[in-house]
């Protein structure tokens, strides 16, 4: 660090020595993994790259289609050229997902029938899908449950691994069950992220027992974490989000699906309607965006991986439990930090929030957010609303007081929000 950034540092955000000194230590720590992400990021750049030139992309895919949008060519070779990069048959990227949930929601209203059964082998997923399936809930909302779609659920063995005898045993012992659901990321757990190679694993194990059932994986977080995706080892459909990894902080809104044609195909005819599918939907003029995204992604995602890796350290040195360590081989891009205290988990989301470019003079605050049970307190100051490719850590307010952060579109933002976190929580001594 040279010394100026240092004394911009301490003079604008009064970072002591005692953090710079772990800080050093922290980034000599996390060099030989650093390295390995070069050349996951460099190797993911060429298969970006690759799939462009192959779609032969120029200026006349930058479309701004308008009314039912037929024949959208930006819209239709984006779909190319995520399947290529995902080793896809097909996929559906839209800016007409909301979010995420919306792409995995329609992915599943898509592929599944009434007495059909889903079966989610990797525990409870993730908290905006429970409305979706209709856990723990009877209201009138149209969930899967409300359309006849039973739900069953294998959770994780207490050492976070598949439960294989059970996945098994419910597959040999259920015909209805059509489709298998798997979180590839840890959402809110303190667990590791599963690999693409362990995802494989388990998608060839369920495919031995029962080769009928359709086998889903929800992709948020992962996407360019590993040289491969789920759809290159068996997955038969994943989808995301576009404002996390795969819309490299770009993309300014949107989602995707990917997999086999035909269920690609299923899920597009849920997101319009049936017969018209992805062959409609103008395009707003995003389609630049979505394009050049993308082909930031492999190196924006490893911007946002090293900003977690060196979090980890850092905040491991510091004296805190953190998942997954440095050295873990990681899947995802969130780090969790265990604060066994309110302040301090408060104090280093402010912290995160003091280091953003946006609304950097707001302080975040535990507030009730609909749907949860517990307070919650999110620092974001984002270029897109709601982005967590973007430098983000949020937490629910309850023992053991577990920060996630994600996010960073440079390295070197992650690690000044990172810096002003920890000052912050030390500060609460
Ligand atoms: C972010 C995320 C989703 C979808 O969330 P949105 O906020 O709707 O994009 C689903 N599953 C997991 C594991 C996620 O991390």
């Amino acid at each position: 660090m040279l010394d100026i950034t240092k004394e911009l540092l301490l003079t604008k955000y009064n970072i002591n020595k005692e953090v710079f000194d772990l800080s050093e230590k922290a980034l000599n720590d996390v060099e030989a993994q650093f390295k390995i992400y070069d050349s996951i990021r460099e190797y993911n750049q060429y298969k970006v790259l690759d799939a462009f030139q192959k779609e032969r992309i120029s200026d006349s895919h930058f479309t701004n289609s308008s009314g039912y949008g037929y024949g959208d060519i930006g819209r239709d070779s984006l779909d190319l050229v995520y399947a290529r990069v995902l080793g896809a048959e097909a996929a559906l990227v839209r800016p007409h997902f909301v979010n995420g949930t919306h792409a995995i929601g329609t992915a599943l209203f898509g592929n599944l029938r009434p007495n059909d059964t889903l079966l989610a082998i990797s525990g409870k997923p993730y908290d905006t899908l429970h409305n979706i399936i209709g856990i723990d809930t009877d209201e009138k909302i149209g969930s899967l449950k409300e359309y006849g779609v039973k739900y069953k659920q294998i959770d994780l063995t207490p050492e976070f691994k598949f439960d294989l005898e059970k996945i098994k045993a419910e597959l040999l012992g259920d015909s209805t069950i059509r489709v298998v659901h798997i979180q590839r990321s840890t959402g809110y757990g303190w667990r590791n992220s599963f690999t693409v190679d362990q995802l494989g694993e388990i998608i060839s194990y369920v495919k031995s027992i029962r080769n009928d059932v359709l086998v889903f994986v929800d992709n948020c977080y992962g996407e360019f974490i590993d040289t491969k995706e789920p759809t290159e080892v068996g997955a038969d459909l994943i989808a995301g989000s576009l404002i996390k990894n795969i819309g490299g902080g770009i993309a300014p809104t949107g989602g995707y699906i990917a997999g086999k044609k035909e269920y690609v195909e299923q899920a597009a005819y849920r997101l319009t309607v049936p017969g018209i599918g992805g062959e409609c939907g103008s395009t707003f003029g995003v389609m630049r965006q979505l394009f050049q995204g993308l082909f930031l992604a492999p190196h924006v995602a490893m911007e946002a991986v090293k900003g977690a890796v060196y979090c980890a350290r850092l905040m491991e040195l510091a004296g805190f439990e953190v998942l997954p360590k440095y050295t873990d081989k990681r899947s995802d891009i969130i780090q969790a930090i265990k604060f066994n205290d309110p302040d301090k988990l408060i104090q280093f989301c402010k912290g995160i929030q003091k280091g953003s470019p946006i609304d950097s003079f707001v302080e975040c605050e535990p507030w009730d957010m609909p749907g949860y049970k517990d307070q919650v307190i999110m620092a974001a100051g984002a270029f897109i609303q709601g982005s967590s490719i973007e430098l983000s850590a949020d937490a629910p307010i309850r023992a053991p007081y577990i920060a996630y952060l994600q996010g960073g579109l440079t390295f070197d933002h992650a690690k000044i929000g990172v810096l002003i976190a920890l000052s912050n929580v030390l500060k609460t001594k």
